[in-house]
């Protein structure tokens, strides 16, 4: 086993990742892989706490598939992470359980995320599952015992609640748990239209699975300054979403300088601007498509991935069971009884 610290990290499997995906989280991912033992989880269970309808369930095959593959897209290493589907790891349920008796309702029903999420997807009351999210993502963090939580600022305060469930169970039981760290990440992207933050529902994304040709036309329609419907009207580049995808993914400082005074002074096309920009973007995109076609090339690579990631979670989960049920007592428990009955059994058949 790796002495390396445990990171856990993942994904509702809800469809495929875009640029806003790439910024606010999983460029992350990549840096910290070479340091951190890796486990990446499809969360399909905690998909079901706002799309439990059957065609999502059905759905949830192919976009997990389509998420590993984004991630090794992006370069993420397959030997260096092990990428897992939530559900069936049977164990990560069982510890949800066991865990729940150390948070109280009030707590949770504090938490300020939970009534977002509910509203995001239109719910009026909050579904018992909704409730006790983040005492299953208590069981992701402490299933393979992570010591670091990559999470967005508005996810801290679950990994707070997982720190505190840990706490509670060592001081209670046994000392099992590793005490989870947040590692704040982040970074915002605005989508396409200007107007929210890149969503895949909201018609306003690109994905890291586009190729050169749809890149080009999302980035020829994407707003821009409004009030500029004539080339030789000086433009505002704060805030345009044109320049923000400029500075974050044109390495070319000088061209990106050069554009943006030529805007404000009215001495560039929105044409020439965002062709610049979609030769950028395709310039970052192009490596991720050559990885893509790689792994793609070999068949059923990704299927086994997830397969032995599973496989893999499922010990894991097995060994931080057991070490749960012992401190806790339930494992002595079972035994007094079975060997009780054993016992009883044996005197039968000899009498
Ligand atoms: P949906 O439209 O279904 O809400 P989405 O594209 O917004 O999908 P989510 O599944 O809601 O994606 O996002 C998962 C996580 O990805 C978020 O918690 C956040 O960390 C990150 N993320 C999503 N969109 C962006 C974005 N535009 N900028 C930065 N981070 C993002
Ligand atoms: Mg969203």
């Amino acid at each position: 086993m790796s002495d390396r610290k445990r990171i856990l990290t993942g994904d509702r499997p809800t469809g495929k990742l875009h640029l806003g995906h790439y910024i606010g989280s999983h460029r992350h991912r990549l840096a910290l892989q070479d340091q951190y033992e890796c486990f990446f989880l499809i969360a399909d269970l905690h998909m079901l706490t706002t799309k439990p309808d059957k065609e999502s369930i059905l759905a949830i095959a192919d976009n997990a598939r389509t998420i590993v593959m984004d991630h090794l897209a992006i370069g993420i290493d397959p030997a260096k992470v092990t990428f897992y589907l939530q559900s069936a790891v049977h164990e990560v349920y069982e510890l949800q359980l066991l865990l729940s008796s150390l948070i109280t309702v009030e707590r949770l029903q504090q938490l300020p995320t939970i009534k977002d999420m509910a509203a995001a997807a239109g719910m009026e009351q909050i579904p018992y599952n909704l409730l006790g999210y983040p005492v299953l993502q208590s069981a992701d963090i402490l299933m393979p015992r992570a010591h670091l939580v990559p999470v967005g600022k508005d996810n801290e305060s679950h990994v707070e609640l997982s720190r505190q469930i840990a706490r509670r169970f060592n001081n209670a039981y046994d000392e099992v748990f590793p005490l989870p760290d947040p590692y704040v990440i982040g970074g915002t992207l605005v989508g396409t239209d200007g107007q929210a933050k890149m969503s895949k529902s909201l018609n306003n994304a690109i994905f890291l699975s586009d190729d050169a040709k749809t890149v080009e036309r999302k980035v020829m329609s994407m707003y821009t300054d409004p009030n500029r419907i004539r080339a030789d009207i000086p433009g505002t580049v704060e805030g345009n979403p044109v320049f923000i995808y400029h500075d974050t993914f044109n390495p070319d400082k000088a061209e990106v300088e050069d554009l943006k005074e030529r805007y404000r002074s009215g001495q560039v096309g929105d044409v020439e601007v965002k062709e610049k920009l979609a030769r950028a973007l395709n310039d970052f995109l192009d490596p991720m498509r050559e990885r893509r076609d790689y792994y793609a090339s070999q068949t059923g690579f990704v299927d086994e991935l997830l397969f032995n990631g599973t496989q893999r979670a499922r010990d894991e989960g097995r060994a931080t069971l057991i070490a749960v049920k012992k401190a806790m007592g339930l494992t002595g428990v079972w035994n007094r009884i079975s060997r009780a009955a054993e016992k009883r059994a044996k005197k039968e058949l000899s009498a």
